[in-house]
């Protein structure tokens, strides 16, 4: 079932309220294995509306609308969809009650315009508010259904969950498999991938784009749960034989978390000595719960008297090669592994920028040391982008390659 959503409200166009609603029912959709195709959202003019209405219904099977419920002037949802539907407004003798009830109870008193709220286009079924007077609305219509909820979020929210999942929930069983993938861009990978991103609707496949990752979503859909665990597998063997060096999970950890597991399964210890990322490698590991288990120490040595101080880099080497250097980035791991005695060290040294880069070492360079017992090396990047970028993909690729290691 393809569905569309319609928020209707001239506050959500103009930008004053953002549109929650569209963004809470497409995830809870999603979830129940209704396609959602399109957004529409559209200011409170009954003209505009009632195109709206009529190209959602050459297109979508489901439409849920939000807003325009309410008793001012300006609310017209219903009066717009009957019109469009060639269906009469009728007044609901039990709505005309209940809306006075609710008013009585909560002691307000009613205007004439929330009678507007009890009239209902022929043959449509009640949705009942539980906390507001705006009550929900379902229509049947030729093959289609529409169904109209109240504007505020909480009111929304409760009678979907409460009224409208029910009647529209399919036996339909929906698994979705996360592919993290580090070292490879989005467009490479699409590339290496484009024969079964094409072929697949059911797996479908689809690569999204984060700092330096790139994650692969595979949807599998079905009425058996077992054939969509089938489906499901087969494209992630397909995609793990294609591209595995490039996969750190299959089960949406980070990069950090399997650094972790890999130390701990192991029974290692781990430091890191950073300059240009100033913590950060060390900041996103102690995120990691139990992190003490494996991680030793983390130390900052960002002038060059700290790494001499700290871990011992040698002053002649400063002076030769510079910080940024392979040397220095190999001596400050190395350094660290005698200092701590742990299994294995990282350091990091680069210029992250926006100044202090040179033609022959640009910004974005960055050295990554890494000193093991057995022994010690430095992987040479650049990366591009502004300071804050540049650190986090160094980071990122320091666990990138923590993990080649381990
Ligand atoms: P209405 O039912 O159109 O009178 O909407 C009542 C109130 O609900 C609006 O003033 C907004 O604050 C809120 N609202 C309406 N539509 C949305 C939406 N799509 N997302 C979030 N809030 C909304
Ligand atoms: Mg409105």
């Amino acid at each position: 079932m393809n569905a569309e959503i319609i928020s209707v409200g001239t506050e959500i166009v103009l930008g004053s309220t953002l549109n929650t609603n569209t963004y809470y029912l497409s995830k809870r959709l999603w979830e129940i294995g209704i396609n959602v195709l399109y957004h529409t959202t559209v200011g409170d003019n009954p003209k505009l509306l009632e195109d709206v209405v009529n190209i959602g219904l050459e297109r979508s099977d489901l439409l849920i609308f939000t807003g325009g419920l309410g008793p001012t002037a300006d609310d017209m949802t219903k009066e717009v969809i009957s019109k469009a539907l060639g269906l009469k407004l009728e007044l609901n003798k039990n709505m005309e009650d209940s809306l006075k009830d609710y008013f009585n109870q909560t002691n307000r008193l009613m205007s004439s315009n929330n009678i507007k709220q009890a009239y209902l286009p022929e043959g449509a079924k009640i949705l009942t508010n539980e906390i507001g007077t705006a009550p929900g609305i379902y229509i049947e219509w030729k093959e289609k259904k529409l169904i109209l909820l109240p504007g505020p979020p909480k009111e929304m929210e409760l009678m979907f969950n409460k009224y409208v999942i029910p009647m529209i929930q399919q036996d339909y069983t929906i698994k979705i498999k996360t592919i993290n993938t580090i070292g490879i861009g989005e467009s490479t990978l699409e590339t290496l991938l484009m024969d079964i991103i094409k072929d697949q609707d059911n797996p479908s496949l689809a690569t999204y784009a984060k700092e330096g990752q790139v994650d692969i979503k595979i949807i599998a859909k079905g009425y058996e749960e077992e054939k969509v665990n089938i489906l499901l597998e087969d494209i992630v063997k397909k995609v793990e034989n294609r591209i595995s060096k490039y996969i750190y999970s299959c089960d949406d950890e980070t990069i950090e978390e399997i650094v972790f597991n890999k130390l701990k399964n192991k029974n290692m210890k781990i430091a890191f000595c950073e300059s240009c990322t100033g913590g950060l490698v060390s900041s996103k590991f102690t995120q990691i719960p139990g992190a003490s288990e494996v991680f030793e120490r983390g130390i900052i040595t960002y002038s060059n008297k700290a790494k001499i101080e700290e871990v011992g880099v040698s002053k002649k080497t400063l002076e030769r090669y510079g910080a940024v250097s392979e040397q220095v980035a190999i001596e400050m791991a190395r350094g660290l592994l005698n200092k701590t005695g742990v299994d294995i060290t990282l350091s990091t040294t680069g210029i992250a920028g926006p100044s202090g880069g040179s033609s022959s070492k640009p910004v974005g360079l960055v050295f990554i040391g890494i000193a093991t017992k057995e022994d010690s090396y430095a992987i040479k990047s650049i990366f591009a982008g502004d300071r804050k970028s540049i650190q986090n993909r160094a980071a990122l690729k320091a666990f990138d390659e923590l993990r080649k290691i381990l």
